[in-house]
């Protein structure tokens, strides 16, 4: 299984996978599949920027 962070904003599971910039952005756990490791919208990769309830908080906090 895949370490996953608890979202410090609302507290969903999330996954740290890089883009294709070699920035790290979260991504909801249950969209992220055992290996992968680039962020990957078009394989189903959901970025928790869409959907957490404050993502403010992560764009300041980077
Ligand atoms: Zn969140």
């Amino acid at each position: 299984m895949r370490k996953t962070t608890a979202c410090r904003s609302c507290g969903a599971e999330i996954i740290f996978l890089k883009t294709e910039k070699g920035k790290l952005i979260p991504v909801d756990a249950e969209t992220v599949t055992e290996g992968d490791e680039l962020f990957d919208s078009k394989g189903g990769h959901v970025s928790h920027f869409a959907t957490c309830d404050d993502p403010q908080q992560f764009r300041r906090s980077n």
